[in-house]
């Protein structure tokens, strides 16, 4: 897919292909217009990992913050240069990595407008399952996704929603990355 995914095509994507975490963010834009700092940093870089290219990108936050009551003049001072920081073109231009499983695991509860974070360690169950019916997964994959996550085997809860929606075998050894879950699932259902 890499360069030619465009923002038009994310509501799709993150449908079929986008982990629990990264759908949990793109609807949480969608609805609300708007994202906190950590969670834009958490898709944003997530999105660069997909292959979106630094000016979908830019016109995927401007479309949607625009949408969210902020003028282009502010979005360009103020947000446009995250976008473009975390592709490497402001600052120290260093080069920034997507955020792994454990990192994204490990980053701080996320509190009040906040949408970062893994919604397996992160949420609690009630809206975890409610997360999971939306996804229209058998009985018996969520209560095994929900016995997962609280035994703590979160990156392993996530590879059993992986499989439940997919139709042919699971992720390959095992799961570090929001990336890979991506890529794994296009592979299979492209
Ligand atoms: Fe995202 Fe990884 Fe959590 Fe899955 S296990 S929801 S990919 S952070």
């Amino acid at each position: 897919v890499g360069d030619k995914i465009t923002c038009d095509m994310l509501d799709q994507l993150s449908l079929r292909s986008y982990p629990l975490c990264m759908q949990t963010l793109h609807n949480h834009i969608k609805v609300k217009h708007h994202a906190k700092h950590e969670g834009r940093m958490q898709y944003g870089l997530f999105l660069k990992g997909m292959g979106v290219s630094l000016e979908e990108s830019l016109k995927y936050w401007r479309t949607q913050f625009c949408k969210g009551g902020i003028d282009t003049e502010k979005f360009d001072k103020t947000y446009a240069y995250n976008v473009r920081h975390n592709y490497g073109k402001e600052g120290k231009r260093a080069d920034y990595s997507p955020f792994s499983c454990l990192k994204i695991i490990s980053s701080s509860e996320p509190k009040g407008d906040e949408c970062h974070g893994c919604p397996y360690k992160h949420s609690d169950e009630l809206s975890l399952r409610h997360l999971l019916e939306k996804r229209k997964i058998s009985a018996e994959a969520t209560e095994e996704i929900l016995g997962l996550k609280r035994q703590g085997h979160y990156q392993v809860a996530c590879m059993s929603l992986f499989k439940a929606t997919h139709p042919k075998e699971g992720l390959h050894g095992g799961l570090q990355h929001p990336n890979q879950y991506f890529e794994e699932s296009q592979t299979i259902l492209s």
